[in-house]
């Protein structure tokens, strides 16, 4: 009550205020600054168009690569599962509008015989676990895109269109090849590109370029060029660099600069088997390229620690739409470090290395700790894990 009388009292003494009703000499430089405040009154009366700002989260993970443990490890009296492996990371990768991983080994069924390292052949159950777990796409370029012939890449993109899943770097067809990928969420346009270093010296057949894409600038330029156009945002996933080596080499650094100066958006790393760390890549008009150099292997069975620590990046694409302007922006990166667990290699599970305990990891803490320093030694601000609860509450 006190207030409002004090309120009042002030708003009656303005209203009597003297010098309201004086009426000063006008000159004739103050006319002039009425009139233009006129006119721009009546500017802003007319349409003005209206900021719209969407945006969209987009995940990656690195190697999805089936040994023959990992395979016999899923097996059922009805066939393979391998859900049960992806449970504890389904909600990070759910949670993102867009998830992408690096399908490593062809899902060329049991139909041609399973087989394992150095020529691999997994379970088409393989896909339907990253169907699963909330993948929308995967990247099949690599060095083991042709370990088992075309008629593997064939029967693994039948069952990938078969279940609904989006594939970018081995094709079918030269036309299928054409067809750049797109996905849009939330009103953002998303093209995907991806290419290898090579083939483990199988050569590619004649007259079949189109059955893997290799690291070719020209090509990528092109690629690039008409992936702009399709969409907002350009990711290629490229497959690249030294095994087990923890940072990038200069054939790497070089590639990721050379995309980022064709204007692709972000570039994700993988083969090294091993976790590198993260970048910006800026260029002269202010544009970023987010960079993830390695995301190390996802699901494996190779032995050793770095070898079995792998993780889940995410990057917020934001765009403002302002009339015929659009703005793309790369805004809180993440990084989410996983393991992957075995016991005698046995009981294969992918977890969030923060909810490692001493149970699955000697010394998680530690590791935790050395993952962290290690992935954001370029890039300070990257995140470290979502919470769970927000995991939970977001949809
Ligand atoms: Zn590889």
């Amino acid at each position: 009550m006190i207030g409002l009388v004090a309120c009042n009292h002030t708003l009656s003494v303005q209203a009597n205020d003297p010098i309201t009703e004086v009426n000063l000499p006008v000159s004739n430089e103050m006319e002039l600054l009425v009139q233009v405040d006129a006119e721009q009154v009546v500017a802003e009366l007319e349409p003005v168009e209206p900021i719209v700002i969407n945006s969209a989260t987009l995940v990656a993970v690195g190697d999805i690569l089936i040994h023959s443990s990992v395979w016999q490890d899923a097996k059922t009296d009805e066939g393979y599962d391998f859900k049960p492996m992806f449970e504890l990371v389904k909600p990070y990768i759910e949670q993102a509008d867009i998830a992408i991983a690096n399908q490593e080994t062809m899902i060329g069924g049991t139909e041609l015989g399973l087989t394992g390292y150095p020529r691999f052949n997994s379970p088409y159950e393989v896909g339907d676990a990253l169907k699963d777990s909330g993948f929308d796409i995967v990247s099949l370029a690599n060095n083991h895109t042709l370990d088992r012939g075309e008629k593997a890449i064939n029967n693994a993109i039948a069952h990938w269109n078969e279940i609904g899943m989006a594939y970018t770097g081995a094709y079918v067809s030269t036309e299928d090849k054409q067809r750049i990928r797109t996905i849009e969420k939330n009103g953002i346009t998303f093209s995907f590109l991806s290419y290898t270093y090579g083939t483990n010296g199988l050569p590619i057949p004649e007259g079949k370029d189109y059955l893997v894409n290799l690291i070719d600038i020209e090509q990528m330029k092109e690629d690039v060029e008409l992936a702009k156009q399709l969409a907002d945002v350009v990711v290629a996933s490229v497959h690249f660099g030294n095994e087990y080596e923890e940072l990038p080499n200069e054939s790497q650094k070089i590639i990721a600069q050379e995309l980022a100066k064709l204007g692709v958006d972000i570039v994700i790393g993988h083969h090294p088997h091993v976790l590198q760390p993260v970048e910006w890549i800026e260029q002269e008009s202010g544009r970023k390229t987010f960079v993830v150099y390695s995301l190390g292997n996802f699901i494996a069975a190779q032995d050793g620690l770095e070898r079995e620590l792998g993780g889940i990046v995410q990057i917020e694409v934001e765009k403002v739409t302002e009339g015929e302007k659009e703005t793309i922006t790369l805004k809180n990166p993440s990084f989410i470090p996983t393991l992957a667990y075995k016991k005698n290699y046995r009981n294969y599970k992918i977890i969030p290395l923060e909810d490692c305990g001493e149970e699955y990891l000697k010394q998680a803490e530690q590791v935790y700790e050395s993952v962290k320093a290690h992935m954001n030694q370029w890039v300070v601000d990257l995140n470290f894990l979502v919470p769970k609860d927000q995991l939970l509450t977001k949809e």
